[in-house]
């Protein structure tokens, strides 16, 4: 493998490891907008996923109170500390591009209308659970299965299983 690509594939295994601090549920969306991002041939890095509130505490002083010439985040209550949001340092994009392809996976950049700082904050809070949607999937294929081969009263008991578990999912 070329050198160049080897190091393209680093960004992306590093940047997949620490997204391993995002909410388990929106990880697929974190893995799938990084792959499409190396496809392109984007290069960034993922500089910070989980912050604990007492680093958030500290980061919202600076600009303000502890000194640093401007604020380098807007709030005190950061989807950081609830592991629902990522840093990025581009390298050879932009943040406008690599946020094009996040949206396809439901993943935000809410403030990048605000060149000022955190134009590299990209947020999971409107990804959906994907994991919850296939177990409902495969819930449904399983009963359905199950009314095919068996007999009354099983066969009823399932099929009534399948009814609610249609009308809760709607
Ligand atoms: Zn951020």
């Amino acid at each position: 493998m070329n050198p160049k690509l080897q190091e393209h594939h680093m960004y992306h295994a590093n940047n997949k490891i620490k997204c391993r601090e995002l909410q388990s549920r929106v990880y697929w969306a974190a893995g799938a907008w990084l792959d499409a991002c190396e496809k392109l041939g984007y290069k960034f890095t993922v500089t910070e996923v989980f912050r604990d509130q007492q680093r958030q505490d500290r980061l919202y002083g600076i600009g303000r109170w502890l000194g640093g010439d401007k604020p380098v985040t807007w709030t005190l209550s950061s989807t950081h500390s609830k592991r629902l949001a990522v840093d990025i340092v581009v390298d050879n994009c932009t943040y406008h591009q690599v946020g094009a392809v996040a949206i396809e996976y439901g993943i935000r950049r809410p403030l990048g209308g605000f060149p000022l700082y955190d134009e590299g904050h990209l947020e999971f809070t409107h990804v959906k659970s994907y994991p919850i949607i296939l177990s409902v999937e495969a819930k449904i294929k399983a009963l359905t299965r199950g009314i095919k081969r068996k007999l009354p009263p099983v066969k009823t008991m399932l099929q009534n299983q399948l009814k609610r578990l249609l009308s809760r999912s709607k």
